[in-house]
């Protein structure tokens, strides 16, 4: 089913707080130098050995040879568009379901089989899912199967991307089912306040899917293990230490049964918190690349961007259950009865609900985007000063831009950006280098990330 649908019916944001913080990265923040003495050697250090930053940008931009810049930026730039023909598919879908009257159909045959409420809703929701996912998989199969080979950025044969996308499917109506049950519950009991409660409750489903998702989700789709290789855990759990991180172990996942793409997470909510990195990573990457990117994680976990996050999501949901409120109101009065929807409370209103709720994401995209990119920022600035690996960063920056566009324009970076782009963070990193001299890697500096293909 297309993206947008999946956004909506909350699995992207499951998969947002699953992954969120996830695409690889790094670098430093001012706590840890703040008692250093700071301006004075920073000072006499760019004066003795004058460092030109936008040429080290530029050096690191040139490692990639242009047509392979070119294919990413293709890559990237559809994307923009997807994100477009995601939400106009979805709605089109959910008009269908409406105005052919398939989603009161699907309500009637809930109601035949049960009395019992939330089981209604947890039958139609069933159907529902089954339904929009089919119509919209030709979408589907183009955006994340052929589309994904045509840029070579996936592993999989047919067969296990369409098992993993059954799955994704099952784990959907599951999860759904958990979100709509109590969200129509709340609907039937409170009446015109339904949506301030409604919004409550799925800021608490998402703390709990973040919560369960280490433990239950991910596995199923990528093999988690503990991270055993000495040469690279010491170090990783050194530099937690370093940063008053609890941690015991770092687990690594199997990415590359779908990907050659590098990238971390921090996953998890409270107890369940912790640091993965992909197979990617750990094969093609340098220990100070490596270093960088857990930095980049602990710097997630150590600022709380986990809670911060549902805080600045919530208050965006919050908005959004208002004007989906609205919206639902405006359309029942003027075609609720030709679509055979009752009200509010019938649960064939949810190809409403998410026309009305994609519609205000999709026009939240810059903002959402805006929230999760300034914290990727805060993230990249805390990793370079726990790893102070400047050049290891600019490298892993120039490995994203494999499937991220590396030089945007900086409204197109505001506007379709999750993460900052490769300019903006390699930018931060050769600026904290002209301050730390010291750190600078020769052996980084000129490492090939690129075949010339
Ligand atoms: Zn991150």
């Amino acid at each position: 089913m297309a993206r947008t649908t999946r956004f909506v019916l909350l699995f992207l944001l499951v998969s947002a707080f699953l992954s969120t913080f996830a695409a690889a990265q790094s670098p430093a923040q001012p706590q840890s130098q703040a008692v250093a003495p700071a301006a004075a050697p920073a000072n006499s250090a760019a004066a003795s050995q004058p460092f030109d930053i936008d040429a080290a940008v530029e050096a690191y931009l040139a490692k990639m040879p242009p047509a392979r810049r070119a294919l990413s930026n293709a890559y990237f730039e559809g994307g923009y568009w997807l994100q477009l023909w995601d939400f106009l598919s979805s709605a089109f879908v959910m008009w269908l379901l409406l105005r052919f009257r398939w989603s009161a159909r699907m309500r009637n045959l809930a109601a035949r089989v049960t009395r019992f409420r939330p089981l209604q809703t947890a039958l139609y929701w069933v159907q529902f899912i089954v339904v929009t996912s089919v119509l919209t998989f030709p979408l589907t199969v183009y955006e994340s199967y052929f589309r994904e080979h045509k840029y070579d950025l996936l592993n999989q044969t047919f067969g296990p991307w369409l098992q993993d996308q059954l799955v994704m499917l099952l784990v959907l109506a599951v999860l759904g089912a958990i979100l709509i049950i109590p969200l129509f519950g709340i609907v039937r009991r409170l009446g015109k306040s339904w949506w301030v409660w409604g919004a409550v409750v799925m800021i608490l489903f998402f703390a709990f899917v973040s919560l369960i998702s280490p433990v239950y989700l991910a596995p199923l789709f990528n093999k988690y293990n503990k991270l055993e290789d000495a040469r690279i855990k010491d170090p990783i759990l050194s530099m937690a230490r370093a940063n008053g991180i609890p941690a015991t172990d770092v687990y690594e996942f199997d990415a590359s049964r779908q990907s050659n793409r590098v990238s971390a997470n921090v996953s998890g909510f409270g107890n369940t918190q912790r640091i993965s990195l992909n197979d990617n990573l750990l094969k093609r990457c340098t220990l100070p690349e490596i270093e960088t990117t857990m930095g980049h994680e602990m710097g997630h976990y150590v600022l709380n961007h986990k809670y911060k996050g549902l805080v600045m999501i919530g208050v965006v949901i919050v908005i959004g259950f208002a004007f989906l409120n609205w919206g639902i109101a405006f359309a029942l009065a003027r075609w609720g009865a030709g679509w055979d929807v009752r009200g509010m409370t019938d649960v064939a209103v949810l190809p409403l609900a998410v026309i009305v709720f994609s519609l205000y994401f999709f026009v939240m995209t810059p903002v959402i985007n805006t929230i999760t990119r300034s914290m990727e920022f805060e993230a990249d600035m805390y990793g370079l000063n726990a790893a102070r690996q400047p050049d290891g960063e600019a490298n892993v920056d120039m490995l994203l831009g494999e499937y991220r566009k590396l030089d945007p324009s900086p409204v197109e970076e505001f506007v379709f950006f999750d993460h900052p782009s490769g300019r903006t963070r390699i930018t931060a990193a050769m600026r904290w280098k002209a301050e730390h001299p010291e750190t600078s890697s020769a052996e980084e500096m000129a490492r090939p990330l690129f075949d010339a293909k």
